[in-house]
């Protein structure tokens, strides 16, 4: 199972921004307190988080939107940007002489990576050599042979000697004079013990390695910040290598590691293949991990029945300014409530905010309420649609048998739209909400709502 939880609750966040129906402070402080969660459960420095969740509420409320951009986009940019800050500035291998070290749980895949890694170089014009030091599987220096012959480049191996050191010592010696790039394979455990965090020590001692890159699987999930800490306490890591982003894993918990050991992710793994590693692009692994595509369309699925209705929406506002508001004006706005139009933007600001907290489920809700009262309302004359104050009781009886419904049917539809018109109401008497109206639906130039 892929244990991703830090990727899940950052995207859960900032999906409350892109289905919002507007930006205010109250939602950026919402969110923010969302991703603090997300990041202190998954490990994350609490001072680092801190100060990050500081940084995106500041920028949040006092940047301007870049030109094009909805709040709501200009919100997550800042989010993402944020992150890709948390990941520390890039960092590249240098193509020098030097010694690595790879360490890492089993499976995590540091023999795959070893291999890769003596491609990369190789193809940089570097003499690289390897030395087999896991010997704990049995088949691990055969899978490492395999792979030092696909890439034409030699490996120190004792087959059937029981002492690492051993082994990295009478490798070193070998290659040293004549290699610039030494790799040593380490063995794993399949959880962190006491016996792997010692070998590893004597290792670092006897290399003296330049470079100590930890390899974790993407789908490591929380336990990526405990697992790298304790590596990092054995050998000092200096970089973190994230495997297999090419299967369904977001790798949440990497940021935890990088976090843990301080030490940037300096390449991924894309796939079994030797040639399947990238350089780490921290903008493109945020974007990944916080599913910006996803986001993306959703904003403009939002965007779109905006644009589609802004003539209805500007015909709606100025009715509401005017204090007129009919059973078929709010059967209109019930409607456009359902694709997410502007009218969802007006009621979140009203008193009493009857859209502000409307959740998917609330409008699925009223969509089916819509259909009854539809029904209801075609028993009505234009006449009662126009004023409804005229629907008394015996106007009350003749609609319910049209519709085939109740007369406690019709008297809700009625109430219904008792409530609403009150509402409108207030609003039609409370000038600074009109003029946060006109803002938000950019009759009168943008801004953000509330100041
Ligand atoms: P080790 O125990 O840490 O040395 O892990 P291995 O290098 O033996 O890798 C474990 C498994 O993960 C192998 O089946 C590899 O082919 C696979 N693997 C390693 N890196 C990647 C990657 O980036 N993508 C995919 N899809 N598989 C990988
Ligand atoms: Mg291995």
């Amino acid at each position: 199972m892929v244990l991703d939880n830090l990727g899940e609750s950052l995207r859960g966040a900032l999906k409350k921004i892109a289905n919002a129906g507007f930006v205010d402070p109250a939602l950026i402080k919402d969110v923010t307190r969302d991703i603090q969660r997300a990041l202190i459960q998954s490990d994350v420095n609490v001072k680092l988080v801190l100060e990050l969740s500081k940084r995106i509420e500041k920028r949040a409320l006092e940047e301007k939107p870049a030109a094009g951009a909805s709040n709501r986009e200009h919100v997550i940019r800042i989010v993402h940007d944020e992150l890709v800050r948390l990941l520390g500035p890039q960092r590249e291998v240098q193509l020098k002489k030097q010694t690595i070290m790879m360490v890492g749980l089993y499976g995590q895949g540091k023999t795959t990576t070893t291999g890769k890694l003596a491609k990369y170089f190789t193809t940089k014009g570097l003499k690289v050599a390897l030395i087999a030091a896991d010997v704990h599987r049995p088949a691990a220096m055969d899978q490492l042979e395999q792979l030092a012959k696909q890439v034409n480049v030699p490996v120190h191996i004792e087959r059937g000697e029981k002492d690492a050191v051993k082994i990295v010592r009478n490798g070193l010696a070998e290659f040293r004079p004549r290699y610039d790039i030494i790799i040593v394979d380490t063995a794993g455990r399949h959880k962190l013990d006491d016996d792997l965090i010692e070998e590893m020590k004597e290792i670092f001692k006897a290399a003296q390695p330049d470079e100590k890159f930890l390899v974790i699987d993407a789908a490591v999930g929380q336990q990526g910040g405990p697992q790298a800490k304790a590596f990092h306490d054995a050998v000092q890591v200096t970089g973190v290598i994230v495997t297999k982003l090419d299967g369904t894993a977001k790798g949440g918990g990497a940021m935890s590691a990088v976090a843990a050991t301080q030490a940037p992710i300096v390449f991924i793994g894309t796939g079994e293949h030797l040639d399947e590693m990238e350089k780490f692009d921290a903008t493109r692994f945020i974007s990944r991990l916080l599913g910006m595509g996803d986001l993306q369309s959703l904003l403009e699925k939002a965007q779109e029945a905006v644009e589609g209705e802004e003539g209805d929406a500007e015909a709606m506002a100025r009715k509401i300014m005017t204090g007129k508001f009919t059973l078929n004006d709010m059967y209109a706005q019930m409607e456009m409530l359902g694709k997410m139009g502007p009218l969802k933007k007006v009621l979140g600001m009203l008193p009493g905010g009857m859209g502000a907290k409307m959740k998917d489920a609330d409008i699925e809700k009223q969509q089916v309420q819509l259909k009854r009262f539809r029904v209801m309302m075609d028993s009505m004359t234009e006449e009662e649609l126009e004023n409804p104050g005229l629907i008394k009781s015996s106007r009350i009886n003749r609609i319910a048998r049209g519709a085939g419904v109740e007369p406690k049917d019709v008297k809700e539809l009625i109430n219904y739209y008792n409530k609403s018109k009150a509402m409108m109401k207030q609003f039609a008497g409370n000038r600074r909400m009109q003029k946060k109206l006109m803002q938000q639906l950019d009759f009168g130039g943008g801004g953000f709502p509330g100041g």
